[in-house]
């Protein structure tokens, strides 16, 4: 079945859209935690972002560089912050938040507390992970 991302980029739902090329569409988030909330989306149904193969997900961000540049240059904001999180909608998308004087957090969740040690060890643990 296809997903809400897919109908809007199909026309069967309507959204409020900031811009759109062969492989990707942006449009204003339903439920904004700013003001200018925006979702940049690749139009190939994939779950995952990073299942994206390299160069689609170099597009993808690439794009989503030139939606952030004209929210900066139209909406002023202090700057525009990126999240991804995709667990309500299983179509891959980035979450581009303008960060105002006003904006009361840039996260979609609570955050965590994780002691010091842990952070270290954490990130060793991604480190080793890490094939360049
Ligand atoms: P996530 O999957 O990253 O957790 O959240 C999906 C985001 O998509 C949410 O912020 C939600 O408000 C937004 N969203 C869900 N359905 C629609 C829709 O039909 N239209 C638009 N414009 N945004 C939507």
């Amino acid at each position: 079945m296809a997903t809400i991302f897919t109908k809007i980029i199909q026309g069967e739902i309507p959204c409020y859209k900031i811009a759109e090329n062969d492989t990707h569409i942006a449009f204003l988030d339903i439920n904004p935690v700013a003001e200018g909330h925006s979702l940049v989306v690749p139009k190939k149904e994939v779950d995952y972002l990073f299942d994206l193969s390299d160069s689609h997900f170099a597009e993808t961000m690439l794009f989503a560089k030139k939606i952030a540049r004209a929210m900066d240059e139209t909406l002023k904001p202090i700057r525009t912050g990126i999240i991804l999180d995709g667990r309500e909608v299983p179509h891959a998308h980035i979450h581009l938040v303008p960060i105002y004087k006003s904006t009361q957090s840039v996260s979609l969740g609570k955050k965590n507390d994780v002691s010091k040690e842990r952070m270290k060890e954490i990130a060793k643990i991604i480190s080793a992970g890490v094939k360049l």
